[in-house]
């Protein structure tokens, strides 16, 4: 089936449009530039910003797959997590699509939405497979015994995400908004071992609670409290150096992490999935580790890491494929949606 996807959770307006697994188009609008000066997203901001891009975004997205509307066999749409103001946009926008058209509408979960990413530049998953999502809202480790039905979470973030550490962090370097692409730019001329910083729940005591949790915060604060120590000794802050060593302390809390579920349910499997798999290390590093454990490793493409709509219009076409129901129009914006939730309001 042709499905138009629509992503508006975040600072992204994103409309993609996918023929099964094969992906047509992929148009993203950032509000970001708007952002940039106030080191975050307002929600207020980007919610008007989607209400601006949304139309021309869709005109792009069927423009640049080279089909009308007429063409669009669904709609799928990001129901949630994410910003309240900005889904609505995105919701308000795909149901009166599926309304004028006719055509079916799947509301879906955006974290799935991420972890399924890959299968448009690839083959179908495998079941099960240990899948690690890390983004600016979120560190979770799941099993997906089927992207569509069953997603199960093992463990996740108790304070900060990996990707809201990195904006944090960046920050505290000077290093502008968003600061995730910034550090990796930096850190590539840096020595990752220059200063080793604290690896957060990776201690043998925290394992009964805490075996598949994250935590980055106290990673956070001893990077500031670094970068003070030096400042006030009027030392040249090493940036690159900083940069590099964070970057490493969080890779290696999250590939020990995913590689330890892989082998502890002895799935030899790992999907990652969000916006720090963009990260240049990371996806190094889980290479490297997923061929000492013989794990297979499946990483998108850096274009379908970060907010887009083609992966919400890739899990609308698979779920379509699976023979389910479209969902009932009368669903809203979820902004706390879970990741067990992979769509919303099924008919
Ligand atoms: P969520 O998906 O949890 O709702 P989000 O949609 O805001 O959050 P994404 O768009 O998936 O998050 O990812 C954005 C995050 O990814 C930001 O925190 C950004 O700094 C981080 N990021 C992007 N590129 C890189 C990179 N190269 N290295 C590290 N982090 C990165
Ligand atoms: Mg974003
Ligand atoms: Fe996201």
């Amino acid at each position: 089936p042709v499905v138009l996807g629509i992503e508006t959770s975040c600072d992204e307006t994103g409309v993609g449009i996918v023929r099964g697994r094969t992906l047509l188009a992929n148009v993203i609008a950032s509000s970001m530039d708007e952002h940039a000066r106030y080191g975050g997203v307002v929600p207020e901001v980007a919610a008007r910003a989607h209400l601006e891009a949304m139309n021309p975004t869709i005109e792009a997205a069927l423009a640049e797959a080279g089909i009308g509307l007429d063409a669009v066999d669904a709609i799928a749409v990001t129901s949630g997590p994410g910003l309240a103001g900005a889904l609505m946009v995105g919701v308000g926008a795909a149901k009166a699509l599926a309304v004028a058209t006719g055509r079916p509408l799947y509301a879906v979960n955006h974290l799935v939405g991420h972890v399924g990413a890959d299968v448009l530049a690839d083959e179908p998953l495998e079941y099960p497979t240990i899948a690690l999502l890390v983004s600016g809202g979120h560190t979770s480790l799941l099993v997906v015994r089927d992207l569509v039905g069953d997603v199960e979470l093992l463990g996740e973030t108790i304070d900060d995400a990996a990707g809201e550490a990195f904006d944090k962090v960046a920050r505290i370097l000077g290093l502008p908004y968003p600061g995730g692409p910034q550090i990796d730019r930096v850190a590539a001329g840096g020595d990752p071992k220059a200063i080793h910083f604290p690896r957060g729940l990776m201690q043998p005591k925290d394992d009964a609670k805490h075996r598949y949790d994250f935590s980055f915060s106290g990673l956070k604060t001893a990077v500031a409290r670094w970068v003070e120590r030096a400042e006030d000794a009027g030392e040249e802050v090493p940036v690159a150096d900083v940069a590099a060593s964070f970057r490493e302390a969080v890779v290696d809390v999250l590939l020990t992490k995913a590689f330890r579920a892989s082998a502890d349910f002895g799935i030899p499997r790992l999907l990652l999935g969000g916006g720090v798999v963009a990260n240049a290390r990371v996806r190094e590093e889980a290479a490297r580790r997923a061929g000492l454990a013989g794990v297979s490793l499946r990483i998108p493409p850096l274009s379908l890491c970060t907010d887009n709509g083609a992966m919400i219009a890739a899990l609308g076409a698979q779920l379509i494929m699976a023979g389910h129901r479209p969902s009932e129009l009368g669903f809203g914006a979820d902004s706390t949606l879970p990741v067990t939730e992979i769509q919303v309001a099924r008919s």
